[in-house]
């Protein structure tokens, strides 16, 4: 019998960008991960927003990099978002697509009608991210929906990680009609909604999956809307402040520095669950009381303090009062930009 994380688990979904790669470079140890899962008998998903390339498209990156992936296995907005519009709307209507030609071909092979203007009389507009995405059509977009089109979002990320730093994403985009109508989308596909982790499921007809992501408010989000486990590694966007701070449903089942948590016990990942009682130690760590706060104490592995603080301040510590009480406290705390008093 195995207790290792991933053991308890028919199907690991994971995210892409800060789990797999990071921007155009694998992630060290992803692609032995995913192959040791894959040997041990466990269903593999990759879950992307992503709406800019096609599932073949995105396979094909991965295994350039290195790590095996199949077209069916990969899961974009921009596909979940073609599919819902098939299921709303009579084949061969119109839609208005505002984004990449791999939006476009994902609405024409879901048996619908990409048109680019008010006048071709569109009955929605679906809108993802494309580099190319300029004013005339965030126009017509506008206007159609003005028009009564109904208007989907494939995903709603503010931003999308670039060597030279955050660039605008489909969020971004979003903000220009949101601004222009003075209102919300109707229907947003992506990550933080549970669809695309939904569909994952039912496509591996899996019964225990776990969603492996490195961002609360997308990842962990869309896996507690999801009704399923999470694993938060440490290896992209969300920090072990984000994660102490982190609302209630933004809180990850388990925490690890990088993809090795899932061959590990799954104790040594495991955060408190909702109305569990604080912890006072784990591993060399203990916390005692320090005025309204708590003070850390002793040493050990970064994770391991970092859960028994996720236990202190998901109970309601505020992080002002989350102080020092070894060197190597003050030293884990200080890399972690939370200056100790
Ligand atoms: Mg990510």
């Amino acid at each position: 019998m195995t207790d290792h994380l991933a053991g308890g688990y028919d199907l690991v979904i994971f995210d892409l960008d800060g789990v797999v790669f990071l921007i155009d470079k694998p992630i060290p140890g992803a692609a032995d991960a995913i192959d040791r899962l894959r040997s041990g008998g466990t269903s593999i998903a990759f879950a992307t927003n992503n709406a800019s390339r096609r599932a073949a498209d995105v396979a094909a990156l991965l295994t350039g990099m290195g790590v095996n992936a199949e077209p069916a296995e990969v899961l974009t907005s921009a596909g979940a978002a073609a599919a819902l519009l098939a299921e709303r709307l009579p084949a061969g209507a119109p839609v208005l697509v505002v984004g990449a030609e791999a939006l476009r071909a994902e609405v024409r092979d879901a048996g619908l009608t990409p048109v680019s203007a008010l006048e071709d009389g569109p009955v929605a507009v679906l809108q993802g991210y494309g580099p190319e995405v300029g004013w005339p059509i965030l126009a017509e977009a506008t206007l159609a929906v003005g028009a009564g089109a109904t208007w989907f979002a494939t995903n709603t990320d503010r931003t999308l990680p670039s060597p030279r730093g955050p660039l605008p994403g489909n969020g971004s985009l979003v903000a220009v009609l949101r601004t222009a109508l003075n209102r919300d989308p109707d229907v947003v596909v992506g990550k933080p909604q549970p669809a695309l982790f939904r569909t994952a499921a039912a496509e591996s007809r899996a019964e225990r999956p776990l969603a492996v992501g490195d961002r609360l408010d997308t990842d962990i989000e869309g896996a507690v809307n999801a009704g399923m486990d999470s694993l938060l590694v440490l290896t992209g966007v969300s920090g072990p402040v984000d994660l102490l701070g982190a609302a209630e449903n933004q809180r990850p089942t388990h925490v690890g520095a990088d993809l090795s948590a899932l061959f590990r016990p799954a104790d040594e990942s495991r955060l408190p669950n909702p109305g569990e009682s604080a912890w006072t130690e784990i591993g060399g760590w203990h916390l005692t009381g320090a005025g309204d706060g708590v003070a850390l104490n002793g040493s050990g592995s970064p994770v391991d303090a970092l859960r028994l603080l996720c236990s202190a301040t998901w109970s309601g510590t505020a992080l002002s009062a989350v102080t020092a009480a070894s060197d190597e406290a003050r030293e884990l705390l200080k890399s972690w930009d939370l200056e100790p008093h």
